[in-house]
């Protein structure tokens, strides 16, 4: 039962540090304000474990398992998440006026990124003889911890905000989960699952007060680390929407370990975007004096009011030497057309938000001409088409008859022929 390569888990706030396997959420000399905990690990232990051929091929996030806080002999609950395709995306490029690349997370299984962190949580649970999780969630971590239950033969109960997109309550009942839907917002529904955490001692999985999560979140930048040591060329920028903040925080932290260990030879920038009407970590970031707790954005996952991990995100940014910045909603329903017109991926809004926030950060001057990019889409579009609508505007609607397509287009020429 070694876990060795961990060390301790040491508070984000105090610096106190606890040992790896008490299962301890957040440091508890703190009151109200969370103590959210950063895995430490022993760098030289998960040298020597790792002997992975750094070829670009990554079947599952499960390459990296050294990396990863599970046991040795944990036995892995899995269905090949991560190893998301590094993609050029030359028409997207063009219409930013910028080497763009897309590391298109939409594609796990359960069609988001958090599929990385759920892989890593339900193995610990089941690692641990659990057999309930939990979870409170915009609606992805809720699907996506669901499946992975599912998959790992365990109960799981999850809350969401009532008015979450239907296709997002539909995925956990199709994976056989408890849904709670919450008369109330996000932050609501948080707080309640935080309340039945303690009265009824169930695993949870929310994303910032379990540890363990945001290092599942790590794979995302190793394997963009190792995806540029392949190509030869490390990105300048590394773009992702921010909810929470685990996501970039994870990003970084997994980026960073592979250049602290040669395996790669820079570290990109990494750029974080909010929408307007859920800024918290960029008011944090820049130091704007209000920070608003309101959540008000159409991109349901990164409708966050008090985000739970904004030091961990703000010290991705810092560290990294990059920055925040904030789009609009029509930014961001244009940054969803404008992906799937180009390049043919279609991103939920929030997996969009990084679009829209290259395009801002071009025109601002922020990235400069030179410079390449790598987007993060964090989740599929199928997860939310009624704001796919919005972006899009309607079908034409004809009835079947060849003048009513004449109409759209005038008169066809005749088909040329073959001969
Ligand atoms: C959860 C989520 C995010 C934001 O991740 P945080 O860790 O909350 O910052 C972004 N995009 C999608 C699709 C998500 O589901
Ligand atoms: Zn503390």
């Amino acid at each position: 039962m070694a876990m060795e390569h961990v060390t301790t888990l040491e508070c984000t706030l105090c610096g106190t540090e606890y040992d790896p396997d008490q299962i301890i959420y957040t440091c508890p000399e703190h009151e109200g304000v969370k103590g959210i905990l950063e895995v430490e690990y022993d760098y030289d232990v998960i040298h020597d474990n790792f002997d992975a051929d750094l070829d670009g091929n990554i079947r599952s996030q499960w390459k990296y398992k050294p990396f990863l806080p599970v046991h040795d002999d944990a036995e892995v609950v899995t269905l090949e998440e991560g190893g998301s395709s590094l993609l050029d995306a030359p028409n997207l490029s063009e219409e930013l006026g910028v080497t763009t690349l897309i590391k298109d997370d939409g594609r796990n299984p359960t069609g988001c990124f958090k599929d990385r962190a759920s892989s890593v949580s339900v193995t610990k649970a089941k690692n641990d003889g659990r057999d309930i999780v939990i979870c409170a969630s915009t609606g992805n971590a809720a699907a996506s911890l669901s499946g992975y239950a599912a998959r790992g033969g365990l109960d799981c109960r999850i809350f969401v905000p009532g008015d979450a997109p239907e296709g997002k309550l539909a995925q956990p009942l199709v994976y056989g989960a408890d849904v709670l839907a919450v008369n109330g917002s996000y932050d609501e529904a948080y707080d309640l699952s935080m309340e039945a955490t303690e009265k009824y001692g169930w695993y949870n999985r929310n994303a910032a007060v379990n540890p363990f999560q945001v290092e599942g979140k790590r794979t995302v930048g190793l394997e963009l680390a190792e995806q540029s040591a392949v190509r030869g060329e490390v990105p300048d920028w590394f773009v992702f929407s921010m909810g929470d903040g685990c996501t970039i925080a994870g990003a970084w932290k997994g980026f960073r370990e592979f250049y602290d260990l040669d395996y790669v030879e820079d570290t990109p920038k990494m750029l974080g975007v909010q929408a307007e009407g859920a800024s918290a970590i960029h008011d944090t970031f820049h130091e704007h004096d209000d920070i608003d707790e309101i959540a008000d954005t159409l991109a349901d996952s990164i409708a966050v009011g008090r985000p739970r991990n904004t030091i961990k995100a703000c010290r991705a940014l810092k560290e990294s030497g990059g920055t925040s910045l904030l789009v609009s909603d029509d930014d961001i329903l244009a940054g969803e057309k404008l992906l799937g017109s180009t390049e043919g991926i279609y991103a939920e809004p929030a997996g969009a938000t990084p679009v829209a926030g290259v395009k801002e950060a071009r025109e601002r001057g922020i990235i400069a001409d030179d410079e390449t990019v790598v987007i993060c889409t964090t989740g599929f579009g199928l997860k939310d088409t009624e704001s796919a609508k919005q972006a899009t505007g309607d079908a034409y609607r004809v009835d079947p008859r060849i003048e009513e397509v004449n109409d759209l287009y005038g008169e066809a020429q005749p088909a040329a022929a073959d001969d």
